[in-house]
Order: C-alpha cells, then structure tokens, then sequence
C-alpha cells in the first residue's frame, strides 16, 4: 500500500472518523471509497470507528499516512470510556456516556453532534472526540447547545456519505448540502455548562469529593447514572414520594417530558439530554437535602434501587434514614404478573419504532 500523496495531520481533539473523512475529501474521494480501498473485506462505515480500530487496520493506516500508531490509537474513544465506567466495555452495544451511532447498514440514527461556531472558527472544520460523550450537549468554548441533526433536512450527522464532488470540508449535509456553520445558534444554559465543567474535572483530576467521601472518576460516573435512574423513576410516577423528595430538593430543576426519557441516555437526542442532566447537576448539588426530603416523606429504601437491588456504595448514606420494608410483603407486591401492557411500555416501543427508521 503507497503512501498518500497528500499529508493531513490530525487536528486538537480530532476523532478518528473525522480525521478518516478529511483525508478522503482531501485526497478528492468519497470516505467510502477510500475505506474500501484501505480495508477492501470491511464495510467500515457500519462500525463505529471512533471506538477505535485492531492493530491490522492501524498499520494499513500508517503506511498510507506515515503518522505515528500512537496517533490513532489516541482519536479513538477507548480511553475516556474506559474512565466513564469499571465495566468492561461490549465489543457491540451501547458504551456508557458514549452517544451511540446506532448504525444500519451505513445510516445511523444519531450519535454525532457538533458546535457551529467551533466549525465556523476551524481552518478546516473536524469532529472532536469529546463531542461524542453523553454529558456534552453544549461547547464549553462557545456557550451555545450542540446541534445532532441537520437544521435543514433533520436528518443525523452522517458526514461519512459526503461525496467529494460537492464538498471539500466536511461541515455539509450530505442529504441536503447545508453548511452546519450557518446553524442557528441557541445559548446553553448555565446548568449545562456548570455541569460539563464538573464532569471534565472528574475526568481530569481522577475523582471528586460527594458529601465528605471521596469517589474515583468512574464511582461518580457510576453515581450520576444512578441518579438519572431516580430522575426517570420521578418523571413516571410524579406522585411517588421520590418524585416529592426530588422536587422539593431541587426547587429549579426542569420540568422534564415522560415523551423524551424512553430511550437510554447514550440513544437520546440533544435536547432531552440537556434536560436530563440539568435535573441531574441540580440535585448532585442537593443530595443531603434530598436525604433529608426522603426521610420527611416517610420513603422507602426500595424506591432507590434499581431492578437488580443495586445502588452505588458513594450513596449509601441516603439509605440511612429510609424505612427498610419487610421483604416478603415487598416481594407479594412486584412479583404479580399481569398482561396488560403499560402506557410507558407501549410509549418505549414507539420511540424504538421512530427510531429504527430514523423519524426522529
Ligand atoms: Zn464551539
Ligand atoms: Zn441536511
């Protein structure tokens, strides 16, 4: 395989696919024709190649581009996702606080967002890793939310179908040709931002400190998807005495849509993520108000834990003051099968339906 006749660097932050789709534009081919070239038996683009590639691939990539393998080993996701969670991450499924592409054949159904001033201000616009995480829905450059469809045909950001003949960057709808540095621009909120700042720092600095414990970086990720649980658990039963609890701790919270939580996080689009975490930033900075508002109401111990009776150890102190029910009375009460199906349920195959065919 012969060197490429044109050297492209890899950008501050750039992703692996968006450095694949410059090279291609540069090179004057379309990214699908220049992986299929590069791996003729892969179909590339049905992956998610920010997750990272094997060292076959990576060396195809060295010796075209001359760039080092530690470079491409570094755009991929793997290393910041390894932080987020002390899971082992699934070769296929979803990765935690990573947007999921959800790819079909080489469509995808979301995953990708960007900010149009950051594109507008690149020399040559690029996709940045950081881009791809759950907890950022706005640029903390700018101030102003991410975009995850196009403004013009709401279609997702699929820049991997860009056709070299139309474009030379990579800042254009492939649908409809719409520049994404001409997006309209909304401001963030300053939960968002204050939010984001938060979980970079405990992405950088190793671990935070939540109510006089110290908790490593991926216990407070662990914490923070748990308490999105609560969240969610609220929204459906606004009467619960969680749901209470939450309310009364986090006074200026948003008012979240049962509409806009049926998917898991890393499959949400945009704006139900703003929501989601805004909720989450204003009772992580509550939590023993929220303690204390869950003991007033009389709560359940059972109300915060998950289906599999798990909670994480750096919040165990909310259990403190719950009521611990007898566990053969709790048991008669969920083990009661019934054959209707729920509002929720019937709601959550829909989304899945618009979904899977891109509606939305
Ligand atoms: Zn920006
Ligand atoms: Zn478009």
């Amino acid at each position: 395989m012969s060197r490429w006749p044109i050297a492209v660097e890899f950008k501050e932050d750039e992703s692996l696919s968006s450095w694949l789709i410059r090279s291609a534009l540069s090179l004057g081919c379309d990214p699908i024709v220049l992986t299929g070239w590069l791996w003729p038996k892969w179909r590339a683009w049905t992956f998610d190649l920010d997750r990272g590639l094997n060292t076959d691939k990576i060396s195809e990539l060295v010796k075209c581009s001359e760039l080092n393998r530690s470079m491409f080993e570094a755009a991929s996701l793997l290393s910041s996702a390894s932080k987020f969670s002390a899971r082992d991450l699934p070769r296929h499924g979803v990765w935690p606080w990573i947007q999921a592409l959800g790819a079909r054949n080489r469509l995808y159904r979301g995953g990708t967002q960007y900010c149009p001033l950051c594109f507008d201000c690149d020399l040559t616009p690029y996709f940045r890793k950081h881009w791809r995480f759950s907890w950022v829905t706005a640029c903390h450059k700018h101030a102003v939310q991410m975009i995850d469809r196009c403004p013009g045909c709401h279609m997702p950001i699929e820049s991997h179908r860009l056709q070299a003949l139309d474009t030379a960057v990579l800042s254009q709808c492939p649908s409809c040709c719409f520049d994404y540095r001409s997006s309209p621009i909304l401001p963030a909120t300053t939960e968002t931002t204050e939010f984001q700042r938060t979980a970079l720092m405990v992405k950088n600095d190793g671990g935070v400190t939540i109510c006089g414990s110290v908790v490593s970086t991926h216990e407070w990720f662990d914490l923070c998807k748990h308490l999105l649980l609560l969240i969610r658990r609220s929204v459906y039963l606004p009467k619960s005495t969680l749901a209470i609890a939450i309310r009364d701790s986090c006074p200026g919270a948003p008012i979240i849509s049962s509409d806009n939580l049926i998917l898991q996080l890393e499959l949400l689009n945009v704006g139900a993520r703003t929501d989601l975490l805004a909720s989450l930033h204003h009772l992580l900075n509550n939590l023993e108000a929220f303690s204390k508002n869950l003991e007033s109401a009389g709560a359940l111990s059972t109300c915060l834990v998950d289906k599999g009776g798990r909670i994480p150890i750096s919040l165990h102190f909310l259990f403190d003051a719950l009521i611990k029910p007898d566990p053969r009375i709790y048991g008669s009460r969920i083990l009661r099968p019934t054959k209707a199906k729920s509002k929720g349920t019937v709601m959550k195959s829909w989304v899945r339906l618009k979904r899977k065919y891109r509606l939305e």
